[in-house]
């Protein structure tokens, strides 16, 4: 470029500056005198416009860079500062943490206090808790052994945030479903994470002992009935007081003889392991209907703390893919019971015969689901029937059934025992028993009569001696006793 012209540019520029004329005629004579990169640039920076949109540009960058770097530092102070614990619906513990949850935040529903009885800081923290805003609810029906139906409602967190307060830390408390994932039984798939700063990391520790002991307390001295939902075994409505074992009476001995067979199996784990077989034993219950087969099978899990998995094979919708599934995924601790074995058996006896299967379940499909049950758990498999002729040999064979036990009607001695855990405060010498049995005899009773009828008998009379005496003759002509 022309050198005069190039003053004439660098003059125009600088005109408007308010340095004057002798800050002017330095610049030009900086630029005449062809100063090199540090006159363009004094000259650049001494541009109005060229300071102001470098100003603009440098503020829009240090703003950039500014949040990213308060992002970055909250996210290493949050790194630094907090601690987070996820805990996913697989794990056992999934279900004690949202319990715990609602037991803490009814704890931080107790009235406030005064201030002067608690201390400002007690006091404001009190205060300030927020304790959960959105509850879920959680429903379960369970069938009695009558037929009707009980209903159980349970208040759990909802999904979403949560703060609660444990001690002098606060947690943050997040449940969330985790994107559109469903795990195999159609559940959503989800997750809760517990936060917490980092000084209190300890108390995770103790949130888990306590709502493990609070998840133990509540099935302490009950029994966990599981059924199946949703292709798997789900709690059915709350744990159930155990049913004492004596509370059963069976023929004389029976019961000492089925559980000293279960406890010598559940002794024995190395003994089958070492040898390579399966570790499994399965006991059949064959009978007339209300002998006590399922309420035995449900006092022995007491006697034995464990919980039961029920499921009738005449269920339908039950296929033979499920059964086995099922089978093979039993809660641990945990005697099965099949009810209606001889379902699988009707079914092909209809099937070859007609072509068609009132349920799912086929006789292969059981005999499959009970030889693929191989865990290192121990697996005791109750099966009951009322039509034990309708099973096939090929079942009651040693590996799916070693044990095979009639319960049959009340045997005098069965009554008797009965008789005694209805009537024994109100017939302290026993003569009300004797007559009550020789009625049994005389209308035929013995041997021809359920215990379950029996015991309606005695409830229907409950603490009427007299009344049980009279109305015994009654029981053989009531459709109740067959
Ligand atoms: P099953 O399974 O043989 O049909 P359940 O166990 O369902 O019989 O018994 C039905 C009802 O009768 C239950 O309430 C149970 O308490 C009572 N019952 C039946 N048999 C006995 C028994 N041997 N001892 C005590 N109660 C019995």
């Amino acid at each position: 470029m022309d050198k005069d012209v190039a003053t004439d540019h660098a003059l125009g520029a600088l005109t408007a500056r308010p340095g004057g004329r002798e800050d002017v005629m330095q610049q030009l004579s900086a630029v005449g005198s062809g100063a090199g990169g540090a006159g363009v640039f004094s000259q650049l920076f001494s541009n109005p416009f060229f300071t102001a949109g470098f100003g603009l540009a440098a503020l829009g960058a240090a703003a950039r860079y500014g949040s990213l770097g308060v992002r970055r530092g909250s996210e290493l102070l949050r790194r630094r500062m907090l601690v987070d614990l996820e805990i996913t619906k697989h794990d056992d513990s999934y279900h004690w943490i949202l319990n715990w949850m609602t037991a803490q935040y009814q704890r931080q529903l107790l009235p406030v206090g005064k201030r002067r009885d608690l201390g400002t800081v007690q006091y404001l923290l009190r205060r300030l808790t927020p304790g959960l805003r959105h509850l879920q609810i959680n429903t379960a029906k369970t069938k009695t052994p009558s037929g009707s139906e009980q209903t159980a409602f349970s208040l759990v967190p909802g999904h979403g945030r949560h703060i609660l307060r444990y001690g002098n830390a606060f947690l943050l408390v997040n449940r969330e479903r985790v994107g559109k994932s469903f795990d195999v039984n159609g559940q959503p798939f989800e997750t809760i994470s517990l936060t917490t700063l980092y000084y209190y990391r300890h108390i995770f520790e103790d949130i888990f002992r306590e709502a493990h002991e609070m998840a133990l307390q509540g099935t302490e001295g009950k029994t966990v009935i599981y059924t199946t939902r949703n292709m798997s075994w789900e709690q059915s409505g709350p744990p159930k007081r155990r049913r004492p074992f004596d509370s059963v009476v069976l023929e004389e001995g029976m019961s000492e003889k089925i559980l000293a067979d279960v406890q010598e199996f559940l002794h024995a784990r190395t003994w089958y392991l070492d040898r390579g077989i399966p570790y499994r034993r399965g006991y059949l219950l064959h009978g007339p209907p209300g002998t006590g087969k399922t309420s035995f099978v449900q006092a022995l899990a007491g006697k034995l703390d464990f919980n039961i998995a029920m499921l009738s094979l005449s269920q339908r919708g039950l296929t033979d893919d499920l059964l086995n599934h099922l089978l093979l995924n039993v809660p641990p601790k945990t005697v099965v019971l099949l009810e209606d074995a001889d379902a699988a058996f009707s079914n092909r006896k209809q099937r070859d015969s007609e072509g068609y299967s009132g349920a799912n379940v086929t006789y292969s499909g059981l005999l499959n689901a009970l030889d693929g049950v191989a865990s290192a758990e121990e697996r005791v498999i109750f099966m009951t029937t009322n039509h034990i002729d309708r099973l096939d040999d090929a079942l009651i064979r040693p590996g799916r059934i070693d044990m095979t036990v009639y319960l049959g009607n009340a045997t005098e001695g069965q009554m008797a025992q009965l008789w005694d855990r209805f009537y024994a405060q109100h017939d302290v010498d026993g003569r009300g028993k004797q007559r009550f049995l020789a009625n049994a005899q005389a209308a035929d009773l013995i041997g021809n009569v359920s215990t379950a009828a029996l015991q309606g008998l005695f409830l229907y009379n409950k603490d009427d001696v007299e009344g049980a005496i009279r109305l015994v003759s009654q029981l053989g002509k009531s459709p109740q006793s067959t």
